[in-house]
């Protein structure tokens, strides 16, 4: 009998570690990068980042992994009903979201932007240091990275909080929910960290009318998706002073164009969605537990919830 097959189209380079760690780990998987001319009906798991146009081509699929953490650019209608859908929860991928949304909060409050202009302007000039414990972080989401992220803030002293669509309980951290938290959550939020996944609910989240409800000097670490964002209202906030500055490493489109104010602006940050990325080494081991565990019944790690886009 022939190997099951497990496919896997994204980026080649990393496709190639993925190829050994299997060879390594795996050998009873036949490993197979896209386009695959191989007989389809052999494959049982594919792991992608945009998946092909139509999936029909591969009656016996069992298993979609998402190679990122978010679904947002998977067409949920599209994916039959008997393929479960994965996303990628791998300590790589929450490694590097902690370093980064750390450095972003930690450039924030100690004003690293002011610091660089001061220093183009040959300025020697302190400005006064603030406690962590004077800052206050606030992160959108409280799922796997937002946690992991709370946990490093907490640490170094940030009152910390976090919104999300069900109650949570986590130590050391003001948790709120729902709309009706939303509002008491952003009043007491001076440094805003959004790390939700796009979903009808949460697209344009970040608009004029939460920016209002910051306190006036409140920063942005935006982590989650372009789609999150109202441009406009950034830079409205941003040019009447009510927002301090931004760290943005996600926008719409992704690269932005030529001319796009957000490269020039003196207040924001932009990097190319590079806050986190999946690590071949743990992904690998994480997608080979998934389908451990998607034969033996157990739900997989990472499973999503169709319904609910997340
Ligand atoms: P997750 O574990 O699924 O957590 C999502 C969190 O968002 C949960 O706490 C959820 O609430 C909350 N949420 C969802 N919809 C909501 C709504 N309508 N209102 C309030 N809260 C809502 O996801 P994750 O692994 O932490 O990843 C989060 C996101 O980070 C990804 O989807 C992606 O957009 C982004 N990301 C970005 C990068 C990058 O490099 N920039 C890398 C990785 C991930 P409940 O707890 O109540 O379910």
């Amino acid at each position: 009998m022939s190997a099951d097959v497990f496919l896997y189209k994204a980026d080649p380079v990393r496709g190639a570690e993925w190829a050994a760690l299997f060879a390594a780990k795996a050998p009873h998987i036949e490993f197979a990068q896209w386009p695959y001319e191989g007989d389809p009906a052999r494959v049982r798991y594919l792991a992608a980042w945009l998946p092909p146009a139509s999936l029909s081509c591969f009656p016996n699929l069992e298993v979609l992994f998402s190679v990122g953490a978010g679904i947002n650019q998977f067409d949920l209608a599209a994916i039959p009903p008997q393929v479960a859908l994965a996303r990628m929860v791998e300590p790589g991928i929450v490694g590097g979201m902690v370093e980064y949304v750390t450095l972003a909060t930690l450039s924030i409050h100690r004003e690293w932007l002011a610091y660089r202009e001061q220093q183009r302007a040959a300025t020697w000039q302190a400005r006064r240091v603030r406690p962590a414990g004077a800052r206050r972080v606030g992160v959108l989401g409280l799922g796997v990275l937002a946690q992991a992220v709370l946990v490093q803030l907490r640490g170094l002293g940030f009152p910390c909080a976090g919104w999300s669509r069900s109650q949570h309980t986590i130590e050391g951290v003001d948790c709120y929910s729902g709309a009706e938290g939303l509002q008491a959550f952003l009043a007491r939020t001076d440094i805003l960290v959004c790390l939700l996944p796009l979903t009808d609910s949460t697209r344009g989240i970040l608009d004029r009318a939460l920016f209002a409800v910051l306190p006036r000097g409140a920063a942005l670490i935006q982590c989650g998706r372009g789609p999150h964002l109202d441009q406009n209202a950034l830079l409205e906030a941003l040019d009447s002073g009510h927002l301090s500055q931004a760290v943005l490493d996600v926008c719409e489109p992704e690269p932005l164009p030529a001319g796009h104010p957000f490269w020039q602006h003196p207040r924001i940050m932009l990097t190319p969605h590079v806050a986190s990325m999946t690590q071949p080494e743990t992904a690998v081991e994480v997608v080979l537990d998934n389908i451990q565990r998607h034969h033996s019944g157990q739900v997989l790690t990472g499973l999503v919830e169709r319904g609910r886009g997340y």
